[in-house]
């Protein structure tokens, strides 16, 4: 397979990936492809409903989280 945005060779890459939930990010790490050149990324199939799915699985509280990090915000500098 080969980039459909610049026809560049693609390579098979553990990503990770931002899932949104509400001010908190929960970085996921999804199989795909990704383009040598442009760095554009492929899921596989069934990896973006996985993403849609762990949203929901979030907001029922039914996954372990560990926390890798803190988003803060900056005032009176
Ligand atoms: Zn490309």
């Amino acid at each position: 397979m080969k980039c459909a945005l610049c026809g560049g060779q693609l390579e098979k890459k553990t990503v990770e990936e931002e899932v949104l939930w509400g001010k908190n990010r929960v970085v996921v790490k999804v199989p795909a492809e990704a383009c040598k050149n442009c760095h554009e990324r492929y899921y596989a199939g069934g990896v973006v409903d996985k993403l849609i799915d762990l949203r929901d699985q979030l907001e029922k509280k039914k996954v372990k989280l560990h926390e890798v990090g803190k988003v803060f915000e900056a005032s009176g500098f």
